[in-house]
């Protein structure tokens, strides 16, 4: 179909006390001889209507809004087949201008170039169905609470479970538990731990398959169309027997946590008596009574040794959040047991967070409950049998000893994901390559860390992906991709991580947290049956087309896809896995051969927007700038400069990406290359706390930097005249500073010698 584009420019909220509209209007009518072009009153909700009445009479099929931010328009209220494109004069432009100043019409008749530009390259989106029909079952591995509330509520919602727990039964950790921590009010009363009746309603619900004894030995595919194969448990690794084979759509590893070896100076597994948490919960839970290990004696003293393996540097430095709960519940089973027992609990901090501090208190109450404020340094046994605790640095600061018949280390959590053995020797391969004596070290570690890099996370999942069997996992060995934003996402699309394997949690946490993993599986089979992206880029229909005759097998792409979505055959060539796609465009960003585009964003649309500016030349002093901003931070963070009403240099002209990974150098070749005198590009934040939507998009930009410098040398062109930044959208103020500072280094280069040529 031809394509028929209308441009609406608004005059409200002071646009048109602000611009010439009859000369932007001719931006439209003249310079681009676009079809149909109209002003309207305002550009929210009810003018929508005027404007698709007029999608109909005149029968067109792009349009081009100048008005307010496209953030602002929470609907689409257009129909599907119509392409339109928004541009924010009104926030960018006449909320940060001058009015009626010549710069500022320049801004806003630039803006209006680039995007009749953009739409008329745009194509109407088509969302991706594969041949084969969507599964929306749901692989649930792990048996543990999570899994167990992940399976109950998805298959109450009217989805079908696999249900994959690696030993003979169901229950996890909190089946070992003789009882659970309070969750009600009062908060003060130990409570049944409920696991027996999870487990009953699981076996009763017809839409749920269990398979114990068993784990994942395959799984290929993607979204929508994940093939597994289970294999028997063959001590925790696949064994010879295949006990089935099938489909699935989306994924949720609740596979839990195994308690963390306690440091050595307080004799775990020298001395008989001194046991863990998790040793002393199952004792209960089985005899019903606390004895000791060494002569079956009945315990009338314990010392309760807090973070017994955690929050030390050099051991195991985070904490795993319900250690101190534990303590205080097994304190609690002690004084049941015997009203003259004595619990002692060495502390260094206590963490009873929310209500828990009301079941802190009741301990607290206890005339048999001591706490004290210190560091062991030492668990001795004494010649009468019993064991003498030694803790120094103390609230008085004296040494203090206390004699008992138990000791219990509250022994920290590790996710049953990565092997955190392999992570620590990574580090350790990392560090000698870093400070090594010799070069023979540093090669030797070099190697080592290649290996240990090429396998991410222990084989639980075993996913045929070319980037690893497992979900990638940050610092501490937990899956998650980002602790604050996005719970539950992984860096493997369809792959949601859940529980204590996400982060430390107890059981109440897990339940909620089970459900949300559910809710977002769900949405996995929904939205890809539907042919839309996930989160971030939540409904984008687009997906990228690799014009694979040009590919040269680089493997860029396949290495730097932040979500694995692309495997490679044995040539390199990219296999691509559209439903495991989240649109981000690294891939593009990536491609030497630019041969990756989306149907809306693409290396030749960029390109138009940056050749569609008018670059005044060197005599007018004019300079331009183009700024290349996140879609995700940096560009909404201009709608608040706007609202701010924050004024920056006049020269800059701003173009979103879907990330910074998707900036192809091309861009920066192009814009130098026509003229423009810097180019700046902001993305998020990166690092192991990182903001970046796209995981490592914004990182691959700055470790891409190096080959723009290239670019620029070989245009003898200076290197400051590209910078790279990171802002968080909180930051916003500093924007125009960024700007404005930019501004003057450019001034300071002078004019690029390209203008004009
Ligand atoms: S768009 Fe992003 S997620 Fe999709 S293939 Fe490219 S790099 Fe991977
Ligand atoms: S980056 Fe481009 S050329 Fe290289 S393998 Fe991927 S598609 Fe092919």
């Amino acid at each position: 179909m031809e394509d028929k584009i209308g441009v609406f420019i608004c005059t409200g909220y002071g646009i048109a006390e602000a611009l010439d509209i009859d000369a932007l209007s001719k931006v439209a009518t003249e310079e681009y001889k676009v079809p149909f072009c109209k002003t309207i009153d305002s550009c929210e909700k009810a003018d929508l209507k005027t404007i698709n009445d007029d999608i109909v009479s005149e029968g067109l099929n792009k349009v081009v809004i100048a008005g307010i931010s496209p953030r602002r328009y929470t609907d689409n209220m257009f129909p599907e087949d119509i392409i339109v494109e928004k541009v924010a004069i009104r926030e960018h432009v006449v909320w940060c201008q001058p009015p009626n100043e010549e710069d500022t019409q320049m801004m806003a008749e630039d803006y209006l170039r680039m995007y009749i530009t953009k739409i008329q390259k745009m194509e109407t989106l088509e969302p991706f169905h594969p041949e084969e029909a969507i599964d929306k079952s749901i692989l649930v591995v792990g048996g543990g609470v999570t899994g167990l509330t992940s399976a109950l509520e998805a298959a109450k919602t009217g989805y079908d479970v696999r249900l994959v727990e690696k030993t003979d039964k169901l229950g996890g950790w909190l089946g070992k538990q003789y009882k659970s921590i309070p969750s009600k009010p009062p908060y003060r009363d130990l409570e049944d731990t409920r696991i027996d009746q999870l487990i009953a309603d699981i076996n009763g619900n017809s839409r749920i398959k269990v398979y114990t004894s068993a784990v994942t030995s395959e799984i290929t595919g993607a979204p929508g169309l994940f093939d597994v194969t289970l294999k028997s448990n063959g001590n925790g690794k696949p064994g010879g027997e295949v006990l089935d084979k099938f489909r699935v759509g989306a994924i949720i590893q609740a596979t839990g946590w195994k308690p963390k070896e306690p440091r050595d100076t307080l004799s775990y597994g020298r001395v008989e008596d001194v046991i863990r948490n998790v040793d002393l919960e199952e004792m209960v839970k089985e005899q019903g009574r606390i004895t000791r290990p060494s002569d079956g004696k009945e315990v009338k003293s314990i010392a309760f040794i807090q973070c017994g393996g955690s929050r030390n540097k050099d051991h195991h430095s985070h904490c795993s959040s319900i250690c101190c709960l534990t303590s205080l519940k097994q304190a609690t089973y002690l004084r049941e047991q015997d009203e003259n027992a004595k619990a002692y609990i060495f502390y260094e901090f206590i963490r009873t967070p929310g209500h828990y501090e009301d079941f802190y208190r009741k301990t607290q109450e206890d005339p048999g409950i001591f706490f004290t404020r210190g560091d062991v340094a030492d668990v001795t046994r004494d010649e009468d049998g019993k064991l003498t605790v030694t803790a120094k640095d103390t609230m008085q600061g004296e040494q203090i000893q206390v004699k008992v018949d138990l000791v219990v280390l509250a022994a920290g959590m590790v996710p049953n994901s990565a092997d955190s053995e392999a992570i620590r020797a990574l580090e350790d391969a990392k560090f000698t390559v870093a400070t090594g004596e010799s070069e023979v070290q540093k090669e030797k570690a070099t190697e080592k860390v290649k290996e240990l890099e090429s396998h991410e996370g222990t084989q639980i999942l075993n996913l045929e992906y070319r980037q690893g069997p497992d979900l990638p996992v940050l610092h501490y060995g937990f899956p998650d991709s980002h602790f604050i934003c996005f719970p539950y996402e992984s860096r493997r699309t369809g792959i949601y991580a859940a529980g204590s394997v996400r982060q430390p949690m107890d059981s109440i946490l897990s339940r909620e947290d089970a459900t949300g993993a559910a809710l977002k599986a769900i949405q996995c089979v929904e939205m890809t049956s539907r042919g839309e992206a996930l989160h971030p880029r939540a409904g984008d229909k687009s997906y990228p087309d690799f014009f694979m005759q040009r590919c040269t097998q680089c493997k860029r792409c396949t290495e730097e896809c932040p979500f694995g979505a692309l495997n490679e055959d044995e040539k390199g060539t990219p296999l691509v896995h559209p439903t495991r796609c989240r649109r981000c465009g690294v891939c593009m960003g990536a491609c030497p051969e630019r041969i990756v585009t989306f149907k809306d964003f693409s290396v030749s649309i960029v390109v138009s927007m940056i050749q569609a500016v008018e670059v005044p030349d060197e005599y007018e002093e004019k300079p331009r700038i183009l700024a290349l901003l996140c879609e995700n931070d940096a560009f909404p963070a201009m709608d608040l400069v706007g609202q701010h009403r924050l004024h920056y240099d006049p020269f800059v002209r701003i173009i979103p990406v879907r990330c910074l990974g998707s900036v192809n150098t091309a861009w920066i070749k192009e814009a130098i290359s026509s003229g423009y005198d810097g180019v700046i590009m902001i993305g998020c934040k990166y690092g192991d706390d990182y903001q970046c939507h796209f995981i490592k998009g914004s990182e691959l930009a700055f470790s891409r930097g190096e080959n723009i410098r290239e670019k620029l040398e070989q245009m003898a062109m200076e290197t400051e005249r590209v910078e790279l930044h990171q802002l968080q959208i909180s930051e916003y103020e500093k924007l125009p500073e960024i700007f404005n500072n930019f501004a003057e280094v450019i001034e300071e280069y002078g004019m690029n010698p390209f203008k004009g040529m």
